[in-house]
């Protein structure tokens, strides 16, 4: 009996390393970045920048990224090479400002600590699925819009119970301090209390989710459908999206006239392909076609 528990235990690990191996594979955070590159920018002026005074002088890019979202922002184990959407968005904005890929250092920021790491300069500027809004704007600014997104649950892939956000209550549902979408749970009570789980990075909830520890995980649909891609034996996502999220570059606040030169950057990735061809090695791999929104200059 012990032998045969043994032996259970042992499969059931095997089980869950090679999923985790297999998912890995092919998986659309492996995203080819080689095949992405963008002109660098010569003799880049900014005047009244300070954000892009540090930089020249300093000669580098700090650019504040997350490292554990699938087509989003992912720092690969072994080569420790980064891709995704958001960190493509970012080089080709430091490439608009005269700095090449090799100039970029990635400072890893989980949602919470944002708004201190722009405001007390640890960042120049950070690209990771951070939503635009009011609150924010006091202490930070935005360039873009880049991307529109929306809140969407991630669930076990034969969980038939939860098909959508009124139908939370008594799940245990995980998301990420410092974020809209456990505001939005919070503020709706979309389930009580005691069973809002929180944790610093989104790979902790979906971890907890695999462990049968929390019934559901939510946030953006764009995060949340890269790590279904990535294990689709297992999860899956809802698909009904209950919010927007306009995701935004973001920069020291009163830094108007960086702001105004990312903008101009973004909208002429818009308009001359670079963004499309950015999302379709990228997020378009595991998600659904899209196309960029309008940037709004404030
Ligand atoms: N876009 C949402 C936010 O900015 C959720 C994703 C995240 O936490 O980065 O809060």
């Amino acid at each position: 009996m012990r032998t045969v528990r043994v032996v259970g235990v042992v499969l059931a690990i095997a089980a869950l390393l090679f999923g985790a191996a297999c998912g890995r594979e092919g998986a659309p955070g492996a995203a080819p970045s080689a095949q992405l590159s963008y002109p660098v920018a010569a003799n880049v002026q900014v005047p009244g920048s300070p954000t892009f005074a540090k930089m020249q002088q300093a000669g580098r890019v700090r650019m504040g990224v997350k490292n554990d979202q699938p087509g989003l922002g992912v720092q690969d184990p072994t080569t420790g090479q980064y891709s995704g959407f958001d960190i493509e968005i970012g080089r080709m904005v430091a490439a608009g400002l005269g700095f090449a890929p090799d100039k970029i250092d990635y400072v890893v920021v989980p949602s919470a600590a944002r708004e201190d790491a722009i405001s007390r300069g640890d960042v120049d500027y950070y690209v990771g699925t951070y939503t635009i809004n009011d609150n924010r704007k006091q202490r930070v600014g935005f360039a873009g819009p880049y991307f529109q997104a929306g809140q969407d649950l991630l669930v076990r892939a034969d969980d038939t119970s939860i098909t959508g956000p009124q139908t939370l209550q008594n799940k245990k549902v995980c998301s990420v301090t410092g974020s809209t979408p456990i505001q939005r749970v919070r503020q709706q009570n979309l389930t009580q209390p005691q069973n809002v789980v929180e944790f610093q990075n989104y790979s902790q909830c979906v971890d907890q989710l695999v462990a049968n520890q929390v019934d559901a995980v939510t946030t953006d649909d764009a995060i949340l459908k890269g790590f279904a891609a990535q294990d689709p034996q297992r999860l899956k996502v809802v698909g009904q999206v209950f919010s927007q999220e306009p995701y935004g570059i973001g920069v020291p606040r009163d830094d108007i006239a960086f702001r105004t030169k990312v903008n101009d950057l973004i909208a002429q990735s818009e308009t001359d392909g670079t963004w499309q061809r950015i999302y379709d090695a990228t997020l378009g791999r595991s998600g659904s076609p899209a196309t960029p929104p309008a940037v709004q200059r404030y």
